[in-house]
This record gives structure tokens, C-alpha cells and sequence, in this order.
């Protein structure tokens, strides 16, 4: 026995500052690969907090199935200059040079597993197999409603020539995918595809897929700007001074996609999610010409009523004296033209 206790000691010691090892190489690693918001001091709520919110048993809303348009069938090979938006923060964008999907999620959940995790309300206005040629898939972050393994899987059976633009970091999760096309990017870095320049630009979000990865890629929107039309989508967003910078560095542009729901309750949701007036408030900030909304009446993510978004936005529209297609919502599957644009640039 007491031969072996001084053995049983040092197998103690060295597990011990095996343990202190990890958790010290662990913690340094994840000082220096997190990414912050350009106001650092806006650190949106933890797990810690959710888990409250979770207790305080909210009311989930109930489920409602927001009306969906077939009008995207008269879309042919020919269409150019439009916008569909296919749910949540996915659009189909067509801007008269190349096809473009934002946040590409077709999979009846939000989730890492099929069983569990936010229910679509309605389904993708456009099925992945009707979708027209793809060129450029844009990614604003890796949380499981914009970033969709079994979507991505499936878009790169269908077109593997498709061109992956990603936030930092994330690249290796394509790659382990299998997809080769893919880019990533800091804020404020460009790539131009074709005659279509894309900028990543700051919004204030977060981001994580496991237990252990918060904050370890990053989050943004995306600038897409050719010689006729300057589009931004927000990606998912809080309410921040990243939208007058981007005004200052890029211009004002011609159409804006904001996200305008997931808000509720405030306390938990505020730095991460706009309500429609912060959103409103975003548009005037990016001084864009016109706007329309996502990330809303697809899944059940917090406790606003699934309509709530589109009643209050078009309120504000009326009450401040706007026109209405200044921030309107669309319908998922409906044809936004950019009819604003001169008929010659259409043409
Ligand atoms: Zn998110």
C-alpha cells in the first residue's frame, strides 16, 4: 500500500497539470481566436441568460402560417434585376450580372439535429430543386437559421461550381464538406465575382454552433455593388452605429434586406435582434433608397407573435409619413423588381 500512494500522488499531480495545461492553452486560444463587435463593450446575452429567459416560461407564440406567393413561377432563365425572398433571411437575388443566395436554410428545421430545435411555419417559397443557377452563396454567420449543413450539402450536389463567401473562420466547415470554392472574409474585405464586387461589413452579432466555439468565426452582411445597383443584407443584426459607417464607406444603397424580428423579450434579445423600429432606424442610417424585410414568419425563435414584425414595420411606415415601398415586407415567393432602377440599365 505504501508503495503505491506516492505513485498514486503523481499520477494526481500529473493529471492535475495536464488539466491546468488544456484549460490554460484553452483559454489563451480563445482570447485570441474570438472575434468582438466593433463596440466591444455590446456583448449580446449567454447561455447563462438564456437559460433564465427559458425558465421564466414565456409564452411561445402561436403558430400562424404567413400567406406565400407562387409568383416567382413567371421567373425564366431571361429574368434579371429581381429579389425573392424565400424565407427567414434567404433571398434569391438576381442583379442583372449574377444570381446570388443569402443565408441558405431549406431544411424543415433550424438545428444541429432533424428531431429537435425551431419548426419551419411555412415552407421555402422556392424548393432548392427549382431554384434558378446559382452563381454566389453568401453566409453572414454560422448560427444553425442561416448556416444549414443540410442545405449547403445539397446546393453543392446540385451546382459544385457555386461560390461560397463566408464569414472568418468558417472556411474549414465548407472544406469539410467537401466544397472548394469557398472564400472567407474580415470585415471590410472585398472580392469581386464577374462585375459584382461583395464587402463583408460589421453588424452586431455573435456566434456559435457548439459549446465551446462562441465567438469563434464571425458574424457581418454583405455589400454586393456592380456599375448599376448597390445591395446590402444585414445578415442578422442588433441596432448599432456599424450602419452609418457602412453609409460613409460604401454610399447609400439602392436596396437594403433588414432582418425585423426575433426582439422578444428585449432584455435577452436587444444587442442581437432589431425590432422594426430600430430597423426603420437602420435604413435611414444606411440612407438606403428602398428596403425590404426577412428574418421574420419563417420559424419560431422568440416570443413576439409571428406577424407582429410586418404590423408594427407598416405602421411606422404610415405614422412617419413614408412612402410604402420605402421598408416593406414581401411576400416569400413574390417578384421584387428593381423596377426603381433606370429601364435602360434593366434592359
Ligand atoms: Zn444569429
Amino acid at each position: 500500500m505504501k508503495s503505491h500512494l506516492p505513485l498514486f500522488i503523481k499520477k494526481n499531480q500529473i493529471l492535475a497539470i495536464g488539466v491546468l495545461f488544456f484549460a490554460f492553452t484553452s483559454i489563451s486560444c480563445s482570447v485570441a481566436e474570438t472575434f468582438n463587435n466593433t463596440d466591444p463593450t455590446v456583448v449580446p446575452k449567454g447561455l447563462g441568460e438564456v437559460i433564465e429567459w427559458r425558465m421564466t416560461k414565456d409564452p411561445s407564440p402561436e403558430r400562424v402560417a404567413i400567406e406565400l406567393s407562387d409568383e416567382w413561377r413567371n421567373l425564366d432563365a431571361k429574368s434579371t434585376h429581381y429579389a425573392v425572398w424565400i424565407g427567414h433571411a434567404t433571398y434569391l437575388i438576381n442583379n442583372g450580372d449574377i444570381t446570388i443566395l443569402s443565408d441558405p436554410i431549406f431544411s424543415e428545421r433550424a438545428s444541429p439535429v432533424g428531431w429537435a430545435g425551431p419548426e419551419r411555419l411555412i415552407p421555402p417559397a422556392i424548393e432548392l430543386e427549382q431554384l434558378p443557377t446559382i452563381d454566389a452563396v453568401v453566409i453572414s454567420h454560422n448560427h444553425y437559421d442561416h448556416l444549414d449543413k443540410k442545405t449547403i450539402r445539397n446546393l453543392n450536389k446540385i451546382n459544385p461550381d457555386i461560390i461560397y463567401l463566408v464569414p472568418m473562420k468558417l472556411k474549414k466547415w465548407f472544406q469539410r464538406l467537401g466544397i472548394k470554392n469557398v472564400y472567407e472574409f474580415n470585415w471590410w474585405e472585398e472580392k469581386k465575382i464577374r462585375n459584382t464586387t461583395f464587402t463583408f461589413v460589421p453588424v452586431q452579432h455573435w456566434s456559435r454552433r457548439g459549446l465551446f466555439d462562441r465567438n469563434k468565426t464571425l458574424w457581418g452582411g454583405w455589400w454586393m455593388e456592380n456599375d448599376n445597383i448597390k445591395l446590402v443584407h444585414l445578415g442578422d443584426t442588433g441596432y448599432t452605429k456599424d450602419f452609418i459607417e457602412i453609409n460613409k464607406k460604401l454610399g447609400s444603397p439602392d436596396l437594403a434586406f433588414i432582418p425585423i424580428g426575433a426582439y422578444a423579450p428585449r432584455w435577452i434579445m436587444k444587442e442581437s435582434h432589431m425590432n422594426p423600429e430600430e430597423a426603420l432606424k437602420a435604413a435611414f442610417d444606411l440612407n438606403s433608397k428602398k428596403s425590404i424585410a426577412m428574418h421574420w414568419g419563417t420559424f419560431i425563435l422568440t416570443t413576439e407573435p409571428t406577424e407582429e414584425p410586418k404590423q408594427i414595420l407598416e405602421n411606422l411606415i404610415i405614422e412617419n409619413g413614408l412612402k410604402e415601398d420605402f421598408f416593406k415586407t414581401v411576400l416569400p415567393g413574390d417578384i421584387y423588381l428593381f423596377d426603381f432602377l433606370s429601364d435602360e440599365i434593366k434592359e
